[in-house]
């Protein structure tokens, strides 16, 4: 009976989440790619705006006139409207990452669904352009999300950081993502081909305690571009 039970769970997290997540984040299916002819990285931050590091990474990307992408939650843009719109009066793309930082696994279709557009009118308010960038918390999904590729273009990553638990500081970020940048360039020159030639790659950063990387992060002798 127990073991009927922890079944039906697995089959329904399988078929919810599991090989949805997978479909998306392995194989692509509905990712959005932007393209364009330069070799270049296009830095994107997640879970701001956050109070303390918002500003001074907008600085830093001032300074070095770097635009980036912006995945933001909805509730801390009501919060800090004002470091939305500063995101956006600088060139920088404002994207969502939904409205509180909770996975697509455990919460049902609908209130994915309602919290997304709810955040989407958050920002619409802000900076009088609604967003249709989506990366949801975690790179997780649900089923129901493939409805959602018709009217948000879902954007991922190529590498990622993992800044939020980098002890070390700048240098150890740094030196991650180039080296990251360069394995794949030596491993996997078709893969490169096609970032190099067409895509941008997008290297994920974070929000919260990326202090002073990105006029410094990945990868070396790539130009960073915006979506
Ligand atoms: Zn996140």
């Amino acid at each position: 009976m127990v073991e009927g039970m922890i079944w039906m769970v697995f089959i329904f997290y399988l078929v919810y989440t599991l090989v949805p997540t997978f479909l998306i984040r392995r194989l692509g299916y509905g990712v959005f790619k932007s393209r364009t002819e330069s070799p270049c990285a296009a830095l994107t931050f997640d879970d701001g705006p956050d109070p303390q590091y918002t500003p001074q990474l907008l600085d830093l990307l001032a300074r070095k006139g770097t635009r980036a992408t912006f995945f933001v939650l909805g509730a801390k843009a009501e919060h800090y409207p004002d470091l939305i719109r500063r995101m956006h009066e600088e060139g920088h793309l404002v994207g969502l990452h939904n409205y509180m930082h909770h996975s697509n696994a455990l919460m049902t279709p609908w209130k994915v669904r309602r919290t997304l557009e709810h955040s989407a009118d958050v920002i619409e308010r802000i900076t009088g352009i609604r967003p249709v960038h989506y990366r949801p918390p975690w790179g997780v999904f649900n089923v129901f999300d493939f409805l959602l590729i018709r009217k948000f273009r879902i954007v991922l990553w190529s590498m990622a950081a993992f800044d939020w638990r980098s002890r070390g500081g700048t240098d150890k970020i740094k030196r991650k993502l180039i080296g990251k940048s360069e394995r794949r360039r030596r491993h996997s020159p078709a893969r490169q081909r096609r970032h190099t030639g067409r895509e941008p790659r997008r290297a994920g950063l974070y929000d919260r305690g990326t202090r002073g990387c990105a006029g410094g992060c990945p990868p070396a002798g790539h130009l960073f571009c915006a979506y």
